[in-house]
């Protein structure tokens, strides 16, 4: 069997591959480029290590409703390791045997690896944004004046691992109220004195609120489609210090485009899927995340390019 077809829970059911497998699970699942990453990651430290010879990354198209039978087939089935991607890494929270007390404030588990008394869940989608900030901009949470677009489950992660890394200030920016207020609730035991604010993005006077020299981090979908709106008017803010959005396909959304032609620093989502998939497998393997993260880099491009 090679890593790329789609897999069903019919394949997980009747599974029995003898080397290390590990999996990622999805709804939609065809368009990731996990697979790519992991296993070119793989090929990669096997060429030092034959230990990981026998390792193989799958994709596994899991609609909800089938998260729990899936995670107890994998569990089974002997993977040693799990990611999990939209919609599933909320719901997957409460089934976990134990989950990482820095994923505990998130609510939401991304990486889960296999240990007897079941999934060990953790989320190292803040551990990639956190990478790729300082890679690509030169820029660390800590100390920044951060406004964060969307109330999501994304936006809810890179809140978290802001004031985790003690961030200046948090300004919440979210079309729908209600999902900022529950987004504002969560945080509110966090915070620790950081001061953290919530906007629509129609309350007119932004400028008086914002701190200049912010960095703008999109967490909402505005942008994945060609026809989206802007997730926020730049012209609202004082002069930023840098706009990263986490979207990486298409790789310049329209937010990209009019802080670049403003001659603000960019960057797109790329290089954090990149850091939270090393760091998933520096958590099944040991391999630090760093020795993985270059060949996961030229593989998730070179499949964005297909
Ligand atoms: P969710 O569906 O949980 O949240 C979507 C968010 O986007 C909500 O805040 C929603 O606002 C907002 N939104 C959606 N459409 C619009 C619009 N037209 N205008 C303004 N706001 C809008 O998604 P996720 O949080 O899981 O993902 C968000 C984005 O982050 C996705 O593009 C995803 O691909 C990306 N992502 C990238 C990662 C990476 O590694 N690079 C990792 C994880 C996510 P409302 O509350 O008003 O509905």
């Amino acid at each position: 069997m090679t890593a790329d077809p789609v897999l069903t829970l019919d394949d997980l059911a009747k599974w029995s591959r003898a080397g290390v497998s590990l999996a990622v699970l999805g709804h939609p699942i065809r368009h990731s480029v996990s697979p790519a990453m992991h296993n070119a990651a793989l090929a990669d430290v096997a060429r030092d290590d034959v230990r990981f010879a026998d390792w193989r990354y799958f994709r596994f198209e899991v609609p909800p409703e089938d998260l729990p039978r899936a995670l107890e087939l994998l569990h089974r089935g002997g993977f040693h390791g799990v990611n999990l991607t939209v919609p599933h890494k909320v719901l997957a929270f409460g089934r976990m045997a134990a989950v990482d007390p820095a994923a505990r404030p998130a609510g939401a588990v991304n990486t889960l690896l296999r240990r007897a008394d079941g999934w060990h869940g953790f989320n190292t989608d803040g551990y990639g944004l956190a990478a790729a900030l300082r890679e690509n901009l030169g820029r660390d949470l800590a100390g920044a004046h951060v406004v964060l677009l969307g109330a999501g489950g994304a936006a809810r992660g890179a809140a978290v691992e802001c004031l985790q890394r003690r961030c200046a200030s948090l300004t919440l920016i979210n079309r729908t109220r209600t999902n900022l207020d529950s987004l504002l609730e969560l945080l509110a035991p966090l915070a620790g004195g950081i001061p953290v604010t919530g906007l629509e993005p129609t309350s007119g006077d932004f400028a008086r609120h914002l701190p200049a020299g912010a960095l703008v981090i999109n967490a909402t979908s505005a942008g994945l489609k060609a026809t989206d709106p802007l997730p926020l008017d730049l012209n609202v803010l004082p002069a930023p210090a840098a706009v990263f959005d986490m979207i990486y396909n298409p790789p310049e959304t329209a937010l990209l485009r009019a802080a670049a032609s403003r001659g603000i620093p960019t960057a797109n989502g790329l290089a954090m899927l990149v850091h939270q998939g090393a760091k998933a497998l520096e958590i099944w393997s040991g391999v630090s995340a760093s020795r993985t993260a270059p060949a996961m880099a030229t593989a998730a491009r070179a499949a964005l390019a297909r």
